[in-house]
């Protein structure tokens, strides 16, 4: 199985320069979560992930989720990273263990009524769009501190903040940005940091990491 110790090796160092960066930082690597980014990688490295023992993965369409992970879900904890249309938030709060990007206010209503509907809670994430960037999704900063409220007034278990720095900037101002916007909101859950810089996020709070290519290989 030449998959099995390619991504077995490629875990073991990512965990070991997550455990330097929150030394580095101050803080203990227990409290840094490695989320596997599984979109579009070929069934044979998932399996050699899950058999290297790691146990949470990320996922950014729900439909290629639900097709790779129906059949695997035991033991794991599956989180939805990519943009959530409404009418898939059934399926969604189904699947998923968390939901890292809650960005809009009907989001946020259908995701409270479906989880009263099914008797679910699923962990979330606001998205927040550090950048400004038009393209992409998320809340703007400035708006953060209206919509945790607005879904905390619906009941949802916000638990973090989320972010995607743009790709042609240092990613460290979106980092601490996003570091204070959860702190002022007492929100204790920060997910940032992709194979390209969760070390800088780590050092900057970030209490898990989306790894995908660093992990799995480039993407097919
Ligand atoms: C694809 C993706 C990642 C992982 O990206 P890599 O650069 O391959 O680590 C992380 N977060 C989100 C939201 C993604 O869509």
């Amino acid at each position: 199985m030449p998959h099995s110790s390619a991504v077995a090796d490629a875990r073991l160092s990512v965990l070991d320069h997550i455990a330097e960066a929150a030394r580095e930082a101050g803080r203990s690597p227990d409290d840094v979560t490695l989320v596997a980014v599984s979109k579009q990688q070929p069934d044979e490295k998932i399996d050699a992930m899950l058999a290297a023992g790691q146990t949470v993965y990320g996922e950014n369409r729900v439909q290629e989720a639900m097709g790779r992970w129906i059949p695997r879900r035991e033991g794991v904890e599956l989180r939805l990273i990519g943009p959530l249309q409404t009418n898939k938030v059934r399926e969604a709060v189904a699947l998923f263990d968390v939901i890292e990007t809650v960005d809009r206010e009907k989001l946020a209503q259908a995701l409270a009524r479906e989880m009263a509907r099914s008797d679910t809670s699923v962990r979330l994430y606001i998205q927040v769009n550090t950048g400004q960037e038009p393209q992409k999704a998320g809340v703007a900063p400035a708006e953060v501190d209206g919509f945790v409220a607005i879904c905390r007034d619906l009941g949802l278990p916000v638990e973090g903040l989320m972010c995607i720095p743009p790709e042609t900037e240092p990613a460290e101002p979106h980092f601490a940005m996003l570091a204070d916007l959860a702190a002022r909101n007492g929100l204790s859950k920060l997910s940032m940091g992709m194979s390209a810089d969760y070390a800088a996020a780590v050092r900057l709070g970030a209490t898990s990491v989306r790894v995908g290519s660093a992990l799995f290989g480039a993407r097919g």
